[in-house]
């Protein structure tokens, strides 16, 4: 029988979990902390009860007025106009904690452990080794232990290395044009096209989120002013450091 660890018992994991042992595949969910609070807002769209069959007592507080302040202060107020339309506010140790134990209920082995790291088999094929500290018994270190399968199902979350790796690759959302130009533009009268070729570029298709690379060429005529030839590189990547259509217009 296929042997199945998902690592990470949030929403994602417990659901693959869950979709995993309804299946009859032998799964074990991995947390390695069975009661985190974590630091989420809570909120979950009326859809995502139903989508998900969640009971009505996962929902904590029934929201219709909400004003969400980002880390930089932008503020965006949400008023449902809608009596019967709410915005479910939940807590996240319940609602992680109903998701992994509906899991269990159909067959998935709950691990209260810390994946530490992963044995590859011969040539990256598998079975995969699992080393990881157990902490069912409530020590505070755990107990190693070792677990092999054929399959494995990262869910490890926002700070994953494979997130890591996305959020370097995509690094080019968190910037602006304006940013990265910021004062390098100069006064300049006249209208000959500036232009830099070759500059090289590697960026992610948006569709199959896989690389590609290439050359860019921006070329622009000043309408008085010109910016730093420097600039043009940054603004390259900013634009390349984001999820691409192979074949989008260039535009910034
Ligand atoms: C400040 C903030 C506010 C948010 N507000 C909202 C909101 O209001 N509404 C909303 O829908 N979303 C919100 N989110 C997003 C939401 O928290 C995530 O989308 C959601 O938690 C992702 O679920 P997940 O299962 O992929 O990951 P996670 O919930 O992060 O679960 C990953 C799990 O893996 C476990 N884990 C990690 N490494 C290991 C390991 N090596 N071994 C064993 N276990 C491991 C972790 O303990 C964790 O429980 C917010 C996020 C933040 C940061």
């Amino acid at each position: 029988m296929l042997r199945v660890a998902v690592v990470g018992g949030g929403p994602s994991g417990s659901c693959a979990a869950e979709v995993l042992a309804k299946a009859g595949i032998e799964t074990w969910l991995f947390e390695r902390k069975l009661d985190n609070a974590k630091p989420c807002g809570g909120a979950i769209p009326l859809c995502m009860v139903e989508e998900f069959d969640l009971p009505e007592s996962i929902i904590d507080r029934k929201v219709r007025n909400m004003r969400m302040i980002s880390p930089s202060n932008r503020e965006v107020d949400i008023h449902l106009e809608n009596s019967n339309e709410y915005i479910g506010m939940c807590r996240r140790e319940v609602l992680d904690g109903f998701l992994r134990n509906r899991a269990a209920e159909l067959g998935a082995h709950l691990v209260n452990g810390l994946v530490q790291s992963i044995d590859t088999g011969s040539q990256r094929q598998g079975p995969y080794t699992l080393h990881y500290a157990d902490y069912s018994s409530g020590g505070p270190t755990g107990e190693l232990k070792t677990l092999e399968v054929d399959l494995i199902v990262g869910a490890d979350g926002a700070n994953s290395r494979v997130a890591k790796a996305m959020m370097w690759l995509t690094r080019g959302y968190n910037q602006t044009a304006a940013e990265v130009i910021g004062d390098a533009l100069f006064e300049e009268n006249h209208e000959n096209m500036v232009m830099v070729r070759d500059i090289e570029m590697y960026s992610m298709c948006e569709h199959h989120m896989l690389p590609f690379f290439g050359k860019v060429h921006i070329a622009y005529i000043p309408n008085g002013k010109i910016v730093g030839l420097s600039k043009l590189l940054w603004l390259s990547v900013i634009r390349s450091r984001r999820l691409r259509w192979l074949r989008e217009p260039v535009a910034i």
